[in-house]
């Protein structure tokens, strides 16, 4: 049925060069790989999308619908293999953890040339996507002492414990925006509890994920551990609904999220899925001016906007809009172009069809009174002029308009995720916590000051579920969990942390009564049993 080729990732020096493929000398774009029972191979599809480098419009791979046959021969593969992956020991699961991270140190370099041609981030930013995964990788390895269960003896030779065990297949559903970290919040704490998995690559990027499941299979995962299929609706319908498939992991925007998140679940599945979001900075007066609108400029322009914990709404608060200009004058100097260029600060879009969208936000936006005071529309980066490229651009907060009736612009309204930050002033930190709580989602949020007691009220008081205190994208490390809360978020169970253990595990709560007299009498006891 699948026809195998070499498991073994390209050398660092092929991937430069496929960096720097142009397509005038390519004969045909590559087709990306699956697999399933550690299988590298071609999918026998015949819908195939292209993914495009967001920067030049030149197709770099083609990525395939997988089949029906292929998808379930990915979730027998896997069911397969869970009954043997499921008995391996923790220590077994360990090595291979602590055998992934080398390879993947190994490989990130030849990781971020990929990313950075299918999603369009720069070569450090694409770097850092695959460090802070790395970094679960890292957590993952302690499993044999994140697993452990509790214990207590709580009667009279009687002990009540507690085993993690695993749930069988699980599936792992990725969005664009972090082809490696997010990937790397499923699979490797999936299997490092002893479950198996599915696992679906944004079909626009797909590239990052192919490697990285090739590189747990080079570091000791049995074939079926984790398959790779791809594809689009019906990839995602086929793992709510696939009966061998116990829990679904899914990362990306709300309407697919709530989609996965009802259909999974009405089919019996736990499901962890993390939305969309729409983070607020707050910048109190008494703020270090400088190291704030540095922060506010990365947090906001960075991987241009297209991260779930970027900065797109900044609140000043009473004579913190001085900054403002200041703001707006180091925005201006950012370098927008091409993620491989060294010098670039802003790269393309992930689309035409994104970049389309957040230039007609912006210009409802103005329509309706919005002031846009830096302006990156149709901007020209000459040596790319194909890239969906759009310069860092500032929405103020029109004169004629109250705080509340700014908040009901599409600028604000919309999850844009682009390089556009709207600007918005309060008078006090309780007006703009009474914003932010009003706001739907609760992804993240920073708050810019020098006052202990100003921000422990703001951290107390905000009901976003990731809080920074003069630190502008407060993503946890895996030690932690990833703890978006309210509209960001459906499923109650978080990404890795010990939140992840729980999530691919079913605690089992065992009470055995070993009775020291049982060595020498011979008289039942036919009482219900009080435990004293
Ligand atoms: P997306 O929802 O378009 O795609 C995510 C995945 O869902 C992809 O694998 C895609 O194939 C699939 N999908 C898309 N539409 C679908 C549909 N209608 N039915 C079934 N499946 C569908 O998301 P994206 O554009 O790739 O990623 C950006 C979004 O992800 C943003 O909203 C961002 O905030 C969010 N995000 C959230 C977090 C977080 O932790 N909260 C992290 C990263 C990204």
């Amino acid at each position: 049925m699948l026809a195998a080729t070499s498991a073994r990732p390209a050398t660092a020096a092929l991937a430069a060069a496929l960096a720097r493929r142009s397509l005038a000398s390519a004969a045909a774009p590559p087709k990306v790989k699956s697999i399933i029972n550690g299988e590298v191979f071609e999918s026998s599809s015949n819908v195939w999308h292209k993914v495009v480098d967001p920067a030049t419009q030149e197709v770099v791979c083609l990525v395939p619908e997988s089949t029906k046959d292929e998808m379930e021969a990915a979730a027998k593969s896997a069911a397969e293999t869970f009954k043997t992956w499921s008995k391996s020991t923790v220590l077994t699961r360990q090595k291979v953890m602590l055998d992934l991270q080398a390879l993947i140190r190994r490989d990130t370099d030849l990781l971020a040339a990929s990313i950075t041609r299918e999603q369009g981030k720069t070569l450090a930013d694409a770097r850092g996507d695959v460090f802070r995964g790395l970094q679960v990788v890292e957590h993952a390895a302690a499993m044999p002492t994140l697993q452990m269960g509790e214990h207590l003896p709580v009667a009279t030779d009687m002990d009540t414990y507690t085993i993690r065990q695993p749930l069988g297949v699980t599936a792992g559903v990725c969005p664009f925006n972090f082809p490696a970290m997010i990937p790397l919040w499923m699979f490797p704490m999936a299997t490092a509890t002893g479950n198996t998995m599915v696992l679906k690559p944004s079909e626009r990027d797909p590239s990052a994920a192919v490697h990285l499941v090739q590189l747990a299979h080079e570091a000791g995962l049995p074939n079926g551990a984790v398959n790779v299929i791809h594809g689009t609706h019906d990839a995602v319908n086929f793992v709510c609904d696939h009966p061998a498939i116990k829990a679904i992991s899914f990362v990306g925007g709300d309407r697919a999220g709530k989609h996965i998140f009802a259909r999974g679940t009405a089919n019996g599945k736990r499901v962890q899925a993390n939305l969309g979001a729409k983070n607020h900075a707050v910048i109190l007066p008494d703020c270090n001016v400088n190291a704030t609108l540095n922060a506010l400029v990365g947090a906001a322009f960075g991987a241009a906007g297209q991260r779930c914990m970027a900065l797109p709404v900044a609140i000043f608060v009473g004579k913190a809009r001085e900054m403002i200009p200041e703001l707006v004058e180091r925005a201006k100097k950012l370098k927008v172009s091409a993620g491989c260029e060294p010098d670039t600060d802003v790269g393309p879009l992930i689309s035409a069809a994104a970049l389309q969208r957040a230039e007609s936000i912006v210009a409802d936006s103005e329509k309706l009174g919005a002031r846009v005071v830096l302006d990156g529309r149709g901007i020209k980066v000459e040596k790319y002029p194909n890239g969906h490229f759009l310069g860092p651009t500032i929405v103020v907060q029109p004169a004629a308009k109250s705080l509340a009736e700014t908040t009901q612009l599409p600028c604000y309204t919309e999850e844009i995720f682009a390089p556009v930050l709207t600007i918005l002033e309060a008078d006090t930190l309780d007006q703009a916590l009474e914003l932010i709580n009003a706001n739907k989602y609760g992804n993240g949020t920073a708050v810019f000051t020098n006052s202990g007691a100003a921000a422990r009220k703001f951290a107390m008081e905000v009901d976003v579920g990731q809080v920074g205190i003069n630190v502008p994208i407060p993503v946890p490390l895996p030690m932690f969990a990833f703890t978006g809360s309210r509209g960001s978020i459906q499923g109650d169970i978080n990404f890795y942390g010990k939140s992840g253990v729980n999530f691919y595990t079913q605690i089992k709560t065992v009470t055995a009564l070993w009775k020291a007299e049982d060595a020498v009498s011979s008289q039942a006891n036919v009482v219900m049993p009080t435990m004293k």
